[in-house]
């Protein structure tokens, strides 16, 4: 395979699957294209794995009739009169579970997660809060966010998963770190990874050399990594960082198959920009806090510019998960003001003494 080279990643393939197709291109292997809304994605990568007597799906899309559609076209064109038997998410996010349920109900396949991932679908889709927690309108006056912001979220409920997913299934098969899932002639390792979402499997196939990576390892943007007001003190980022260096040991030309942007070689170069580039931002905001700053404070360091409106959770989760980051590293203390606004300072270490 042939293919372009960008930032030190080659991208093999010359065009990507069209709504409702599955291309066939390593055996038993399908990529599946769905559309997606969200800013700046407008798809998500699916994969179709077969084996001598049905199908496994590796994640499944938001819930939409639209998504629905294609995923019946794509039985009847490319199944074979095959059943479905597996659906496998990586993680539960609504792109990745949404539909899960329908799935489930329309094929009776077994829906495969990790415990953590099905538990927290299972949680958010049968959540029936139908306003914003007062305790989180609270952390988000601690992050002074902007206030007509907190206004809007009043308004609206912050968690809108219910919304995007079929009912995550009341039942499903857990995978762990290290199960090995037979598919056909294939073996799949599991590898979970964590700080994107709390136990994001990925699968590595040797024999194919092949890594479907979900979100955990994106070529062109970085995984979302946020804080959010359920556990305020969490530090995903270092949990992401830890466990992107689980991957290491997958050989450097393995195909990683990843859930947004296109399929690339070049693993180990990717790893090491997603660790500079967290690093680089934890070095700048430690740097930055030689003055005292509030979370909205390090909005411009972070991203040199204004967040829209919908942007402002996602970049306020972002801004507070380099900070946890920097407090659990000793790099940075945080205290409440008057008013319990966080404010964060760079720790200052004292200079050693020269002689006597
Ligand atoms: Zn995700």
């Amino acid at each position: 395979m042939t293919g372009e080279t960008r930032n030190g990643l080659t991208y093999p393939f010359e065009r990507v699957p069209e709504p409702g197709e599955a291309l066939h291109f390593a055996p038993g292997v399908y990529w599946v294209r769905m559309p997606l809304q969200l800013t700046g994605l407008n798809h998500i990568n699916l994969w179709l794995l077969a084996d001598n007597t049905g199908w496994t799906i590796v994640d499944t899309g938001m819930a939409s009739a639209e998504i629905q559609g294609h995923w019946k076209s794509i039985f009847a064109t490319y199944c074979g009169g095959k059943p479905l038997k597996r659906v496998m998410c990586t993680h539960f996010h609504p792109d990745h579970m949404g539909l899960a349920g329908w799935l489930r109900d329309e094929t009776g396949c077994h829906l495969l997660a990790s415990r953590l991932e099905w538990l927290y679908g299972r949680m958010f889709s049968l959540d029936p809060a139908t306003e914003t927690a007062t305790s989180a309108l609270e952390h988000y006056r601690k992050i002074d966010m902007p206030a007509a912001h907190i206004a809007h979220l009043q308004r609206v409920r912050d968690n809108d998963y219910a919304q995007c997913v079929t009912t995550v299934p009341e039942q499903y098969i857990r995978i762990r770190d290290g199960d090995v899932l037979n598919f056909g002639d294939y073996d799949w390792v599991v590898i979970v990874g964590t700080g994107h979402a709390p136990e994001h499997a990925c699968l590595y196939c040797e024999k194919l050399n092949m890594l479907i990576a979900g979100d955990q390892i994106l070529p062109r943007i970085t995984p979302h990594i946020g804080v959010y007001p359920d556990e305020a003190e969490a530090n995903p980022l270092q949990d992401y960082m830890d466990s992107l260096e689980r991957f290491r040991r997958l050989p450097a030309d393995v195909l990683v198959l990843p859930a947004h942007n296109e399929p690339f070689f070049g693993l180990h170069a990717r790893l090491d920009a997603l660790i500079d580039h967290h690093d680089e931002r934890l070095n700048l905001l430690e740097a930055a806090l030689a003055e005292p700053k509030r979370v909205s404070e390090t909005i411009d360091v972070m991203f040199r510019r204004t967040l829209k409106d919908h942007e402002i959770d996602l970049g306020f989760a972002e801004a507070l998960a380099h900070l946890n980051c920097l407090i659990e590293q000793g790099r940075v203390s945080r205290e409440a003001d008057a008013a319990g606004v966080w404010r964060y300072r760079r720790v200052t270490t004292a200079m050693p003494s020269l002689g006597a």
